[in-house]
């Protein structure tokens, strides 16, 4: 079994199909997921793709955080809910840079639009 970086089981099985079709994602916390794992692996595209265009970085800025040196090493979903065209998940993840190891607390926001969830924005805690 190739288990997903995200920890939700395998990958074929987990963020794989919502990388490849993301608006076959049910539920934010599936979006979620897919976005953790796509920092993992440098996935640009998949990040740019799942971001709302209102508040989505510029592309380059984007690329030049995710060669930053973080490695991401853990994910923990504490909550996830949504309700009609909005959800939230909030969430732990685990990172070690040049620095130093850490973790980033967030509870991030998502909208659904034509069907399709998007981050929208997260607070730090
Ligand atoms: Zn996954």
């Amino acid at each position: 079994m190739i288990s997903c970086p995200c920890g939700g089981g395998s990958y074929p099985e987990c963020c794989k199909p919502v990388i490849a079709n993301p608006s076959s994602a049910d539920t934010p916390e599936q979006i979620m997921r897919s976005r953790y794992t796509a920092y993992v692996r440098r996935d640009l595209k998949h990040l740019l793709t799942t971001w709302h265009p209102d508040t989505a970085p510029e592309r380059c800025d984007l690329a030049a955080s995710l060669a930053d040196g973080t490695v991401w090493q853990g994910l923990t979903v504490h909550c996830a809910s949504h309700t009609g065209t909005s959800g939230r998940v909030e969430f732990t993840a685990h990172y070690l840079t040049p620095a130093g190891g850490g973790a980033l607390r967030e509870n991030s926001r998502f909208v659904k639009e034509a069907d399709r969830w998007l981050y929208l924005d997260g607070k730090h805690q």
